[in-house]
């Protein structure tokens, strides 16, 4: 079964298509690319389909089920997780604490008080930091982190609802060529391991191909080429979207 199943998705922001007529699926375990230039429609659609934007025409379904009327609540509760183009932690508080409050925000009737939370769930926390690699900065404060650890320890909370649907809007967003790798490297990694289906968006084309199993790109709000990174970096069509905006075989940004 597809574990996101999106249908004719469209939206209109006071009569500008933003996005028209977006159909795809997305399989368990796999690391699906939404590419395109800027202004093309991929926030829109992430936005949607994160419930905190309602489509203007279209419908989804999330694990089977349809997500109609669903807050972006609903949408986390049914086990999706969403990482941020910019990183969203405590910067007062430890990595270790960051990631624990996460963990606590999925039991809400047994929230304690803030001063307590580094009580909680310990031991899961432990987990979560060991597989983004971060035990040993568990102890340091967020606030002192380099910006690529940042993005780790926001996989690893995006991570701690256990989701089986990870959308990532530009998650390597300010970060070199190296570190990008390695960040859509680590989640293709964790995605395999713990079949999570992945869709991500990401600037440096190299990054895409090396990572994504499938690729979609959409231009003006369609999407106009879907298939294996090798096959979609090779469209005519694509190519032509790409050439106004800087080259398919390089960073752009
Ligand atoms: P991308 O993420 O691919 O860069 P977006 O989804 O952010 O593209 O935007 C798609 C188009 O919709 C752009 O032309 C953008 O200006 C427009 N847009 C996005 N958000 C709004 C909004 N809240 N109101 C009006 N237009 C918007
Ligand atoms: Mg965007």
């Amino acid at each position: 079964m597809s574990i996101l199943v999106v249908e004719e998705l469209g939206k209109s922001y006071s009569g500008f298509q933003a996005v028209r007529d977006v159909s795809f699926v997305l399989e368990a375990g796999e690391m699906l690319a939404l590419i395109g230039p800027n202004g093309a429609g991929k926030s829109t659609c992430f936005n949607m389909i994160d419930g905190q934007l309602a489509p203007t025409t279209g419908r989804m379904a999330i694990f089977g089920k349809s997500t109609a009327g669903m807050t972006p609540g609903d949408i986390w509760r049914l086990g999706v997780g969403r990482t941020f183009q910019v990183a969203a932690t405590f910067a007062s508080m430890t990595v270790a604490e960051n990631v624990q409050m996460a963990l606590l925000s999925h039991h809400p009737r047994r929230w304690p008080a803030l001063r307590w939370a580094a009580r909680y769930h310990v031991a899961e926390a432990e987990r979560l930091l060991a597989l983004v690699g971060m035990t040993d900065q568990a102890q340091r404060s967020c606030g002192e982190l380099a910006y690529g650890d940042l993005k780790r320890l926001e996989l690893a909370i995006a991570l701690a609802n256990d989701p089986k649907l990870l959308l990532m809007d530009e998650p390597a967003a300010g970060m070199a060529t190296r570190e990008r790798h390695a960040l859509m490297g680590l989640t293709g990694r964790i995605a395999r391991e713990r079949t999570i289906g992945v869709l991500f968006t990401e600037h440096d084309m190299d990054v895409v191909f090396g990572h994504a199993d499938r690729v979609l790109v959409l231009n003006r709000g369609t999407l106009i080429a879907e298939g294996a990174p090798a096959a979609v970096r090779a469209n005519a069509e694509v190519q032509a979207v790409y050439l106004g905006a800087g080259s398919l075989y390089g960073a752009r940004s």
